[in-house]
């Protein structure tokens, strides 16, 4: 495990722990405003009201079967029917069902007056085009779904908060809603900041990598109910990075997200630009690995998320303190990223002062118990590393050594 320079120096400020710096960044978040916005549009968000149904569903007695509207008091095995019309989805049968009598009828079609239950088709013979032999009873009510069944006009279908997925998008359209009140996305700018970083796709030079973080933590904040806003890679200039952020306030982000910069380094200059820009920083440097140098200000409204540029750390920091704002701001709940419980696939050390999240593979265990081993080099620069990982294994600080096999707390991948 890396030593830690602040347990040696006890003069120096304990690091804020994890959970008062994510505290202290959700502090006020709370939804900004709504948009109405076109059903076909609003897979993903979130609903700004209940939505109560527009109509009753299904809106008359329907037939959940193919087979024959029948009296269910004529139906005994060997009963000759006669056939007097068809009921299909969308063209109802105008008639009555009368004493010995069957409608053909299929699944969706309403329910012909006279009848009460639907003799299925695998329970009958045809007898020629006008009759047929049931080969089967049937109780009254069956394979009927009765009008409202499902849901009624005027109920509240769908609670403010939901976020509008396959199953809860679907029961908005069929409660015959075409516009939707969403929350508002927040907006989330995201910069990339060194002299050394290139676009994916351009072709870096001798001492040049390709930035990668920002595409991910872009991926992270449209996962959670955010719209990132690109500003791009700044070289490693105060005045390059402050110009960025200016822009990103003027476009009123709610977030402001900076990577890299972050640290002690001669290059690392974010904290200058924001001094700059005039945000006043609530933390600089938290009890978290990997992450040590994470910043925290805000300007006016917007909040400032400084983040380190190692891509794990990153990655990590992006999980545990970046998606959880952007959830409370898109009125997603619940906001922290769950923690499950499992068990240690292999030993692992007395932890120091800063908590863990180590990247780890995960297994069943016998039970069905999860098994989480942490994987053996934790370098935070690794992203073929945590692209591989199953989950990140949560070390609190001074937790005790631990072997395989003894209890652990993990964030799934
Ligand atoms: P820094 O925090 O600026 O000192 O960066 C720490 C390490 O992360 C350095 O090796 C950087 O090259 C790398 N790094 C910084 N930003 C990015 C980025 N956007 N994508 C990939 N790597 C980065
Ligand atoms: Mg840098």
């Amino acid at each position: 495990m890396a030593s830690d320079s602040a347990a040696k120096s006890p003069a120096r400020k304990p690091l804020m722990p994890v959970d008062e710096a994510a505290a202290r960044i959700l502090a006020g978040a709370e939804p900004a405003g709504e948009d109405w916005i076109a059903i076909d549009e609003a897979a993903g968000r979130v609903l700004a009201a209940d939505l109560v149904a527009r109509r009753t569903q299904p809106p008359f007695d329907a037939s959940a079967m193919d087979g024959y509207a029948v009296r269910a008091a004529d139906v005994v095995p060997g009963a000759h029917l006669r056939r007097t019309g068809e009921a299909a989805a969308g063209r109802r049968f105008a008639g009555e069902v009368g004493p010995g009598e069957a409608v053909r009828i299929f699944t969706g079609a309403p329910v012909p007056a006279g009848a009460d239950a639907v003799l299925i088709q695998e329970n009958t013979r045809t007898l020629g085009e006008d009759a047929i032999e049931a080969t089967e009873g049937v109780k009254p009510g069956a394979n009927i779904r009765r009008a409202g069944l499902d849901f009624r006009a005027g109920e509240t279908v769908l609670a403010t908060g939901t976020r509008l997925d396959f199953r809860t998008l679907s029961l908005a359209a069929a409660a015959n809603h075409a516009t939707v009140p969403v929350r508002r996305r927040p907006k989330v700018a995201v910069l990339s900041t060194g002299d050394e970083l290139v676009p994916p796709g351009a072709e870096p030079g001798p001492d040049q990598i390709v930035a990668s973080n920002h595409l991910g933590i872009a991926a992270l904040v449209a996962a959670n109910g955010g719209t990132a806003l690109p500003l791009g890679i700044a070289g490693d200039t105060v005045a390059d990075i402050a110009g960025r952020i200016a822009q990103a306030v003027e476009g009123e982000a709610d977030v402001i997200v900076t990577l890299g910069g972050a640290s002690v380094g001669d290059h690392d200059l974010v904290a200058a630009a924001l001094a700059r820009e005039g945000v006043a920083l609530d933390f600089w440097k938290i009890a978290m690995r990997p992450g040590k140098p994470v910043m925290f200000g805000r300007l006016g409204g917007t909040r400032v998320l400084g983040l380190p540029g190692n891509p794990v750390s990153s990655m990590v920091c992006g999980l545990v303190l970046l998606a959880p704002l952007v959830r409370a701001l898109a009125g997603i709940a619940p906001v922290a990223p769950l923690v499950e419980t499992g068990i240690l696939g292999a030993p692992v050390r007395q932890n120091d002062v800063r908590r863990d999240y180590m990247r780890a593979r995960m297994a069943t265990g016998a039970s069905g118990t999860p098994v989480i081993t942490p994987i053996p080099v934790q370098d935070s620069s690794m992203i073929s590393a945590i692209a591989a990982a199953g989950a990140l294994l949560i070390r609190e600080p001074h937790e005790a050594a631990a072997d395989a096999g003894a209890p652990c707390r993990f964030i799934r991948l």
